[in-house]
């Protein structure tokens, strides 16, 4: 996960541009991804896709010619989506195009003006101190063209076509945490799930941020009604804890697992309704007319967050393992999950079919299996049994696996 991070996180990947495109391309030889083109000026219901855009050269120079500041120095001095623009302005005009984070004066902001069309830089705030002068000139070499919004999709087929979406977003140049550690993560999320036999179809969307995931549905719609559940991730790999952000519907089954795990695997966690953690593609899968309930998992707030700081040195393999298992087991039990249906009356003869369990091999089993029995009506799935009873997921599973060999219980999912 390192190695991808080390190798796409200094490109200038702005929503449409070449940069994204060369990072999907990078991804595309570790997994195959099917590559979705939306031209510039497309319709995505009341979105429209912007243009292409590119810097060649931007910097800020006194009339000495002194070069204050220079794109070449960093991604992140001018501001994504920036306007053109060659001229001699006064130190106030200026000031009001210079950005800066007050709260992390030695870090470069990252500033984006994709719909506002504006010019502007980013600087550190305690070089604002630098201008002095009256008059600087201003350049910046950027060009707006038609293009194509790309959307990179990686498709895992199960034996049904009902879907679970992994979304990533990949369009914050120069930045890791936000949002590279979510790509990487999803990219040895796939490689892992690819090995296995699933009963889910797994979507795996690599996009630019809102925008990817608006044209990648408005033009897929049919596509939706598939889809039953949707994971977001992002921000892995810096020292916070887990934050779950439930889906607007909150209490999914998918909701519960990923609550229910957090809480037996990670030694702290913090956990909120949909809107109260972070804002990101998951609003566009829960919003209206999509309606797809999507929670995120991400480690947010740091305080790097959005800056030059949000660099290699605040990430690290063990963190985004972490965070890879417990997603991983996420989708383990919302895969092998499912409803049984009790087939017997009256408490089961367990010793007539070598279910009796021993309490010296799993004492938690052997407390609880009586009250397994009571609780396979038809109405709970294999986790909710685990959830109530506080037990693992895989020690329910495996002893109402045994109840379904022997023909004690009915798998509904077979039923479907
Ligand atoms: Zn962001």
């Amino acid at each position: 996960m390192m190695q991808l991070i080390k190798d796409l996180w200094f490109k200038r990947r702005d929503i449409i541009s070449d940069g994204f495109d060369e990072s999907l391309e990078y991804i595309s030889k570790i997994i195959p991804l099917k590559i979705h083109e939306i031209p510039s000026g497309t319709k995505c219901w009341t979105w429209t896709v912007p243009e292409k855009w590119s810097v060649k050269e931007a910097y800020i120079n006194d009339l000495d010619g002194n070069r204050i500041l220079d794109l070449k120095d960093h991604p992140l001095h001018v501001v994504s989506y920036s306007l053109p623009i060659d001229k001699v302005v006064s130190r106030e005009e200026l000031l009001e195009h210079l950005h800066t984070s007050k709260e992390r004066p030695e870090a470069i902001p990252f500033e984006f003006k994709y719909y506002e069309k504006d010019w502007g830089f980013c600087i550190q705030d305690n070089k604002l101190k630098e201008f002095t002068k009256d008059k600087y000139k201003v350049f910046i070499d950027s060009k707006f063209e038609k293009g194509d919004l790309k959307v990179g999709e990686h498709t895992i087929k199960g034996k049904t076509d009902k879907t679970i979406a992994l979304v990533s977003h990949l369009c914050h140049p120069a930045q890791v945490n936000d949002d590279l550690t979510g790509v990487a993560v999803s990219v040895d999320i796939a490689k892992a799930m690819g090995k296995k036999d699933n009963y889910y179809t797994y979507k795996f969307l690599f996009v630019p941020e809102t925008i990817g995931s608006l044209a990648y549905l408005s033009q897929n719609e049919d596509v939706i009604p598939k889809i039953e559940y949707g994971i977001f991730l992002e921000m892995l790999g810096n020292d916070n804890i887990h934050a779950l952000q439930l889906s607007r519907q909150g209490d999914t089954r998918l909701d519960r697992i990923a609550r229910y795990l957090m809480k037996r695997n990670l030694k702290n966690f913090k956990e909120g309704p949909f809107r109260t953690i972070v804002g990101n593609d998951e609003m566009v899968f829960n919003g209206p007319g999509v309606d797809v309930p999507m929670i995120s998992i991400s480690r947010y707030p740091y305080p790097e967050y959005h800056t030059s700081d949000d660099n290699l040195d605040i990430v690290s393999e063990q963190r985004l393992e972490e965070s890879k298992n417990l997603i991983l087991e996420i989708l383990n039990i919302i895969d092998k999950d499912f409803t049984p249906k009790r087939q017997f009356k009256g408490p089961i003869f367990l010793s007539g079919y070598d279910l009796w369990v021993d309490w010296r091999e799993n004492l938690e089993l052997n407390r609880n299996f009586e009250k397994i029995m009571l609780n396979l009506e038809g109405d709970k799935t294999v986790f909710d049994i685990a959830d109530e009873l506080n037990m693992k997921f895989e020690d329910v599973l495996g002893f109402v696996n045994k109840l379904e060999k022997a023909k004690l219980v009915l798998n509904m999912k077979n039923n479907e």
